[in-house]
């Protein structure tokens, strides 16, 4: 049973009748604080699975089959569709996604662009994703660059799904997004910079993060999958074995291979607005260092074993069919500039060839 009050409007209360009464009932502030912690708003994200799960056959769906073409692919999203969106806001894994997040239509002036993005992407990877990638859409205040909508098929799976775009990253080329990105990790002191790009390439971030969500929904069915592996043994998969260790639940992080070469990976934070939680940017070098030392292909692939998948996804894509050249740049305070190259060693390419493994043989687990 829901309580008779949420949480937001107890913690109010207790604020009013604080400056109210100015500390002089103790015993009545002890009595709604019990209650306030005991009426504590139920965690949505734990009713919106477990209602997925008493409710089964509301979910597996069977949407309109769109046009041949990836670029013609383009899904209006039903109000199911960002109701899901915005119970997933409140998931301790999707905490930064806002929960504000709107659709936005075909006839939004941003659309005709994206639509020539998608309609760009060199045919091979386009036949590519369509084995995974049911449709594509946009929307707004997302919160974060892009996520997946996964569909599941009458066998309970997650065969396709569709890719959301947020409008946000319109006409960014790569390194605008990718450096954004890395001054949200670190503090950083005026006149640094942390740079990234996929050099002689010159690729938007729209096609990157269609690559990269594309690539979360490849893991779905990905007997190498990186879902699985973020509660179980890391062991047990070779793509996973190459970088993971093991998986602390109770701190919800991933112990990787690298660590003691990259002191701070496990602290980093990225969209954060919150300058504690922040990296000094004195750890920079010994942190970038490392990375290049790590078989991390990307600076976000070191977050978690499912991000590093869908890294390394888009890694492989860009690196085969656009020629790009991943590269940091570090220009400290006093402008000297350091450059950074993503791993080339044997490490790498096992990776790589997992990733080409799977891909080739796609077919098989659809
Ligand atoms: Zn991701």
């Amino acid at each position: 049973m829901p309580p008779l009050i949420s949480a937001t409007s107890c913690w109010d209360i207790l604020s009013l009748v604080f400056n109210v009464m100015e500390k002089k009932i103790y015993i009545l502030l002890l009595l709604i604080t019990l209650g306030c912690t005991t009426s504590r708003a139920p965690d949505k994200q734990y009713d919106w699975l477990a209602y997925k799960q008493s409710n089964p056959h509301e979910y597996f769906e069977t949407r309109p089959i769109l046009g041949n073409k990836l670029s013609d692919r383009f899904v209006e999203l039903t109000e199911d569709d960002i109701a899901d969106l915005r119970l997933m806001a409140s998931g301790e894994m999707s905490k930064h996604l806002k929960s504000n997040v709107i659709s936005v239509s075909a006839s939004n002036e941003k659309f005709s662009w994206f639509k020539n993005e998608i309609d760009s992407i060199p045919s091979e990877i386009q036949e590519l994703l369509l084995k995974r990638v049911h449709g594509w859409s946009l929307v707004e205040n997302l919160g974060a660059s892009g996520t997946i909508l996964g569909l599941r098929n009458d066998y309970h799976y997650y065969e396709k799904g569709i890719v959301l775009i947020d409008i946000s990253i319109f006409r960014k080329t790569y390194e605008e997004r990718c450096t954004y990105r890395e001054s949200t990790a670190y503090q950083l002191k005026e006149n640094e910079n942390v740079s990234c790009n996929y050099e002689g390439s010159n690729i938007s971030f729209a096609k990157t993060i269609f690559y990269h969500e594309a690539g979360h929904l490849f893991d779905n069915l990905n007997p190498m999958s990186t879902k699985k592996m973020a509660a179980s043994n890391h062991q047990l998969f070779p793509f996973n074995r190459r970088s993971w260790v093991e998986h602390d639940h109770e701190k919800f992080k991933t112990k990787s291979k690298f660590d003691d070469l990259i002191p701070n990976r496990n602290e980093l934070k990225y969209y954060s607005a919150d300058f504690t939680t922040k990296i000094p940017s004195n750890k920079l070098d010994e942190n970038l260092s490392g990375w290049e030392k790590s078989n991390f292909f990307t600076l976000y692939s070191m977050t978690n074993p499912i991000e590093d998948w869908a890294e390394s996804f888009t890694h492989y894509l860009i690196s085969k069919y656009h020629n790009g050249k991943y590269v940091v740049r570090y220009k400290d305070s006093l402008g000297k500039t350091k450059k950074y190259e993503s791993c080339t060693k044997a490490d790498c390419t096992t990776k790589f060839r997992l990733i080409e493994t799977y891909i080739k043989n796609i077919d098989l687990f659809i």
